[in-house]
This record gives structure tokens, sequence and C-alpha cells, in this order.
């Protein structure tokens, strides 16, 4: 009778807590909070590696942290310090345990420095005449990855002179010449996620151009192999500036950094990192042949915002980047060329959608529970992610909808989302309970039959 009895109480206390749980999305707990990264590398072109130390600088948020762990693979790791005492570090399944004589204080800042070389074979390219980092960070930087956990990023890059480079934020200087090498300074000093932090180094031509307060700039290679010139690459790049001033106004702040450059690298690539981002010479010439190819433009651009300030808190919620994002390439397409091009730009999404249900690769669009990268359904997260936001504009209606968006862009900077800031932001703003929708359409599996 006890043990029913207590069971029961049990019972409802699962009941009651479970369904606490699968209202709320899910928040991964922090123990550490990594503040700031200086890096002092330099890359071999010929051994397609990465060497040099990393410092990291963080702070313990709960009692009893006594190890922390980072991705070992593609490293060799030379040594590790701890407030620059050397400690104790294990490779144990491409890891990097690092364990400390005594646990962590709690909010005191500590400095981890890890002396490594890294042979990245994914998150990093590397080309006769320039290399680029995209994406995966961890592969070439010593690096915590969740991508909640936003920090600073100083770069001091190591390269040969007559190579530019391009890295986060600022350069703050490129120290004189030794030998044939310099050192330049790059210096991002808010908060970014994890993914965005890279650099650029090449052979590149450059074309400067100046936005209002903001300073853009367009690396390429010479003509002799791209296939572009000073011209070209104003005539691609033609919009940016309307761009700009289109995602501020929708978002409701500033262009983050006040300066934006695109790297153009050979073949086909699309990667934003925070300050620049990576477009493949591919797609460059697909705008000279068609002024509409230019979603990549605008697409990496809009990341500013939504992706790089306004980040998801984990991979659940995938859509707040990447469906926004796509949605509002739409939208500015349809600002620049007209009706047609929105439409064409949604009828491009439904298609996509409709070839992953007859493939049978359907899944929501979020989750409340975690879910891993590798388990993103990208499809729902770009181009039904972008429906639900078509949708959203025509339910809510023009003046609502844009000033719902930028409400939860303004609530949002430099922050981390889940699907429900954007709800409760669109609920205030619309004053409507959108539960039902989100449950639906976001969270639920169903497919809506749209008609243009
Ligand atoms: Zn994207």
């Amino acid at each position: 009778m006890n043990i029913i009895y207590k069971a029961g109480i049990f019972l409802i206390f699962w009941l009651t807590s479970s369904t606490v749980f699968a209202e709320a999305d899910f928040v991964a707990r922090r123990n550490v909070d990594f503040i700031h990264y200086k890096a002092e590398l330099a890359a071999d072109f010929k051994a397609l590696s990465v060497s040099g130390k990393v410092q990291i600088e963080f702070v313990a948020k709960v009692e009893n942290v006594e190890q922390l762990t980072f991705s070992a693979k593609y490293k060799t790791i030379y040594s590790v310090k701890i407030n620059n005492v050397t400690t104790a570090n294990l490779i144990e399944d491409e890891r990097l345990i690092v364990t400390f004589k005594e646990p962590l204080q709690v909010n005191k800042t500590y400095l981890l420095t890890v002396e490594y070389q890294a042979l990245p074979e994914r998150g990093m390219k590397f080309y006769d005449d320039h290399l680029f980092t995209v994406y995966h960070t961890k592969n070439w930087l010593v690096s915590h990855d969740s991508i909640a956990d936003k920090a600073s990023f100083e770069l001091l890059l190591t390269h040969d002179a007559k190579l530019t480079s391009v890295g986060n934020g600022r350069l703050l200087s490129t120290g004189a010449k030794f030998g044939n090498k310099v050192i330049s300074h790059w210096l991002q000093d808010s908060p970014i996620p994890i993914y965005t932090f890279g650099f650029a180094l090449g052979e590149f031509e450059e074309v400067r151009a100046t936005h209002k307060n903001s300073q853009l700039s367009y690396l390429y290679r010479k003509n002799s192999k791209s296939g572009l010139d000073p011209q070209k690459i104003k005539d691609v790049f033609i919009n940016v500036p309307d761009m700009i001033d289109f995602f501020e106004n929708k978002a409701g702040f500033v262009l983050p950094n006040k300066s934006y450059q695109y790297v153009v690298v050979e073949g086909y690539m699309a990667q934003e990192a925070a300050g620049f981002s990576l477009v493949g010479e591919k797609y460059v010439h697909t705008v000279l042949a068609d002024k509409n190819e230019n979603w990549f433009i605008a697409h990496e651009l809009a990341h500013e915002w939504w992706g790089n300030s306004i980040t998801c808190a984990n991979f659940s919620h995938f859509w707040l980047n990447e469906g926004l994002v796509q949605f509002l390439v739409a939208a500015y397409k349809q600002h620049l060329f007209g009706n047609s091009a929105y439409k064409q730009e949604i009828g491009v999404a439904i298609a996509r959608v409709k070839r992953a249900v007859q493939k049978g690769k359907i899944s929501p669009v979020a989750f409340k529970h975690q879910i891993k990268e590798q388990s993103i359904n990208r499809t729902m997260a770009y181009s039904k992610g972008a429906l639900i936001f078509y949708m959203l504009r025509n339910k809510l209606g023009e003046e609502i909808f844009w000033r719902a968006l930028k409400h939860y862009s303004i609530k949002n900077k430099q922050s981390s989302v889940t699907t429900d800031d954007l709800k409760k932001a669109f609920e205030k703003v619309s004053k409507q309970d959108l539960t039902h929708f989100f449950n639906r359409w976001v969270y639920g599996k169903e497919i809506p039959k749209l008609s243009l």
C-alpha cells in the first residue's frame, strides 16, 4: 500500500514534470563559460596544417568541475597549461581531456594554453595560392563546441608578407616584416558563435567600398585564375549596400561589425563567418551570367544578424538561423526584383520540401529535446523553415509580421535563442496565441499545402 502510494506520488510528479518539460525548449546546462580565445597560428600550405598555440579564457559556472574535454581529432597536442602551469592531459578516443589538480572555483577566470598542430581534413581548405577555414572550428582550433556559448576571438596569424589575410572583426595591425613573413593581428571583441571563428589567406586582389559607416571589401584571385576583375566584382556585389539597408531595417539594428568582407574562393562555396563570408568563384560567375542568382550574397550577409548575432541555442532550433535567412533572401529578392522573384524563391522551397517528402525524409522543423548536428534534416530546417515564415507573414499581415520580426531581433541581439523565443516575440506583437500554429507546423511533421 505504502509502496503503491509512493509510486502514485511518483507517477503524478513524473507526469507533471514531463508535461512541464514538454512545454519548454531544451537548453543545455553549462558547466563552463568560454569567454575569450587568443590564437597565435601559422598555416602551412604544403603540409596542409596549422600550428601554434591557443589561450582560452574561461569561467567555471558550477561547483566541482575537475576536467575539460576538447576535440583532439586531426591534432597533435604538444603541451597544456592552466594559468601557465603545465597540467595533466590525456588523449582518448580523439578527445583531449584536461584534468585539474583541484576542482575549479566557481566564477573565477582561468587561462588554458594549448600548443598543438592540426591537419584538419575537414574544417580547412588548402589550394596553391589561398586557404581558408570553413565551419568546423574544433578541427583546426582547440575549442569548445557549444554554439550557445559565444566567445570573442583574437587571432595573430603568421604568414607570407605577399599574402592577404582575412579574420573576424577588425585588423588591428600587420606587424613589421621579419624575413618574408608578417603577423596579422585580428580582433573580434564582441562574442560570436564558435563555428563563425575563422580566417582566410591568399594572393588576393581587393576592391574596397564604403556604405554609410560600414567598410566593405571584396577579395578575389587575379584574373588569370578567377576570370574576375574589379569591374566584374563591382557588378556582382552591386546590391550589397542595399542588402545592408534592407537587413538593418528588418532587424532594427546596424550591421554588427560595421564592416564586411566577401572572400571569393575557388569552386562552389557559400559559408558565413563573423564579419566575412566565403563565396565560390563558380557562384560569382552565375551572377555575372544572370543577376537574379545573387541569393548567396544576401544569404551569407543576412547571417550577420540572424545566425551570428542571434544564434540558435542548439541544433534543435537550427531553422532560426537557416529557415529565417532563406525566407529573408526571398523577401530581399521581392524588394529588389518584385513579387515574381519572391514567389519563385518560395516555390523553390516548396519544391525542395516536396522532394524530401517523396523520399520519406520528413521530420519536425524544431524539437523540444536536444538533437545532434548530424540529425538535422536540412530540407526541413532551411526550406520548410522558410515556408513557416512565409505562412506567418500571410497569417499576421505585413505590418504585424515585420514588427514582430524586428521585436524578436532587437530583443535577442547578441544572444542565443530557441523556437520559444520566436513564438513569444510574435505572440507579444500580434496579441495572438500561436501555440497551435507552432505545434502543428514547427514541432509537428505536417507539410503545408501551399499554392502560390
Ligand atoms: Zn546559411
